[in-house]
C-alpha cells in the first residue's frame, strides 16, 4: 500500500454523477489525512455537467478547507482532434487541469489510433497538466508513444484507482496495460500520479485497488508526483511558468 499526500482527480456533485459536496470531499481527505486535493469535475460537454461558468467562477472557494490544500480544476472531455471542451483563456486560469476521453461527449474518436492522436494532442496542449486514466479498455492506447509524448511537454500520465474499483461490476481498465505504463515511465522517466477519482467523500485517497502496481518490481515511488505536495507545487510551478513565459513572448 502507498501513501499520498495529495489526490489530483475528484468529483463533486457538480460533475452530474457524483454524490458529495466539495466541502464533503475536503472533510474526507481531512479524516484520510490527505493534504491536498484537486477538484477535477467534468467539463460541460459530460451529460450532467455544469456550465462554462462554475470553472470561471472557482476562484471564490478558498485556498484550503479542513486545512486541505484545494486546487481548483476540471477534468476536461478531449474531443475530436484533441480539443478540449473549456476555452483555452478559461483552463490556463485553473490551477490544475487534467483532460480524458468518455464516452456521450460528443466526439467521434472511433478506433486505438484515432484515440491515441486525440489524447496526444491533448498532451501538447500547454494548459492541461495531467491525462486522466490513458489506461482504459474499449480503445487501448498506443502507450509508448503517449509516454514519448508526456515526457517532451511534461504532462503527468494517470493510474486510475477508479478503473479498479471493487464497488463497480466491471473493470475499466486492464492489469497488464497499467503495469506496462508503469514499466514505460520508469525507463523514459516520466511523471506519473495514482489518484481516486473519488466520486464519493470516502473514496478520497482511496487508491488500494493499484496494489497489483504498488508491490510489482516496476514501481519507483521517485516517479509518483502525488506521493507528497512539495512534488506537485514544483511541477504546477514550473509548468505556470512556461505557461506565463509562452505568452508574454506571444
Ligand atoms: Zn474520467
Ligand atoms: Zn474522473
Amino acid at each position: 500500500m502507498m501513501k499520498i499526500e495529495a489526490d489530483l482527480h475528484t468529483h463533486t456533485v457538480h460533475s452530474g454523477h457524483a454524490y458529495s459536496t466539495l466541502d464533503e470531499m475536503a472533510r474526507g481527505a481531512f479524516l484520510r489525512g490527505i493534504r491536498m486535493i484537486a477538484v477535477t469535475d467534468h467539463g460541460p460537454k459530460m451529460p450532467g455537467g455544469p456550465h462554462e461558468y462554475y470553472f470561471g467562477n472557482l476562484d471564490v472557494i478558498p485556498e484550503e478547507i479542513y486545512g486541505v490544500r484545494i486546487l481548483k480544476g476540471v477534468e476536461a472531455n478531449i474531443l475530436d482532434d484533441g480539443r478540449l471542451d473549456l476555452p483555452q483563456e478559461l483552463l490556463e486560469k485553473l490551477d490544475f487541469v487534467t483532460a480524458g476521453i468518455h464516452s456521450q461527449t460528443g466526439h467521434s474518436l472511433n478506433s486505438s489510433e484515432e484515440y491515441t492522436d486525440a489524447v496526444i494532442k491533448a498532451v501538447q496542449n500547454p494548459a492541461v497538466d495531467m491525462i486522466t486514466h490513458p489506461v482504459q479498455k474499449n480503445y487501448p492506447l498506443d502507450l509508448e508513444a503517449l509516454i514519448k509524448a508526456a515526457k517532451k511537454y511534461n504532462t503527468i500520465l494517470e493510474l486510475n484507482a477508479g478503473s479498479y474499483n471493487k464497488r463497480k461490476t466491471f473493470e475499466r481498465a486492464r492489469k497488464e496495460n497499467s503495469l506496462k505504463l508503469l514499466k514505460l515511465a520508469g525507463r523514459y522517466r516520466v511523471n506519473l500520479a495514482v489518484n481516486s477519482d473519488a466520486h464519493f467523500h470516502d473514496e478520497v485517497g482511496e487508491i488500494s485497488s493499484l496494489d497489483f502496481l504498488f508491490s510489482s518490481d516496476y514501481m519507483d515511488e521517485k516517479l509518483i508526483i502525488n506521493k507528497n505536495t512539495e512534488r506537485v507545487i514544483n511541477f504546477l510551478s514550473r509548468k505556470k511558468q512556461g505557461l506565463f513565459t509562452r505568452k508574454i513572448t506571444g
